[in-house]
């Protein structure tokens, strides 16, 4: 694998920054909001059901999220919610796009040291403008030779940005938090792909599961990558 590699891609929320838990963090609030109609819990698998039912519409990102929590408004309140709701839920959703960027433990060490000897990638999810803010306060833009901000992390998604890397898969590895989006399309490709869990998952990301693969990788810190390479 080590003489393969030259191409490495990295996840960017939750692989390089904190993300997650300001979305959750910010779900708490709007739950809040709502607790005249329903229990934090209830209000909070309504919210999940209409993400889901709204993703292959809205996409990943924030945007869709500000969306969805006020369908859940309309749903939960069944139509009788003051917009007073509505105005605080477009602030928890400015908040959340306007937070600071705080990059993970031993992100800039690894950056610093594959600099120079593999074409660093960033591939990631999310609303275009958002992830672009998060790159550029991020300070990491000057790593990496491509950004990728994809719709989706499918197999077909993988495919077209190693299309446009001129990269073949066994070239490729990838590292990321989320099992479903960074790590089974990759391998499913016959690239290489690190897993690095976060403390924290979105429910649709969460997945379960061994997986048998050469060219899969269990890393418990982003710097067990030089075991590796
Ligand atoms: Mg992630």
């Amino acid at each position: 694998m080590k003489d393969k590699i030259k191409v490495v891609a990295f996840d960017a929320d939750d692989t390089l920054w904190v993300n997650e838990p300001y979305f959750q963090e910010i779900e708490h609030k709007f739950c809040a909001l709502l607790e005249d109609y329903l229990p934090h819990h209830d209000v909070s698998q309504e919210l999940f059901k209409t993400e889901m039912k709204n993703l292959h519409l809205y996409g990943y990102g924030v945007k869709g999220f500000i969306l969805c929590m006020i369908e859940t408004i309309c749903q939960v309140s069944n139509n009788t919610a003051n917009l007073d709701l509505v105005g605080k839920t477009i602030q928890l959703g400015q908040e959340l796009l306007q937070k600071p960027i705080v990059l993970l433990d031993g992100v800039v060490e690894v950056l610093e040291k594959l600099k120079g000897k593999y074409t660093l990638v960033v591939a990631t999810k999310g609303d275009l403008l958002d992830q672009e803010r998060k790159l550029k306060n991020s300070n990491l833009l000057d790593y990496f030779h491509h950004i990728e901000i994809m719709s989706d992390k499918k197999i077909e998604d993988y495919q077209k940005l190693l299309k446009h890397l001129n990269c073949a898969p066994e070239n490729f590895l990838m590292l990321g938090n989320s099992i479903k989006s960074d790590i089974l399309p990759v391998l499913e490709l016959g690239g290489y792909a690190a897993h690095i869990p976060y403390h924290t998952t979105w429910a649709h990301e969460e997945q379960v599961q061994s997986i048998e693969n050469s060219g899969f990788l269990q890393m418990k810190t982003i710097a067990e990558i030089f075991m590796h390479i």
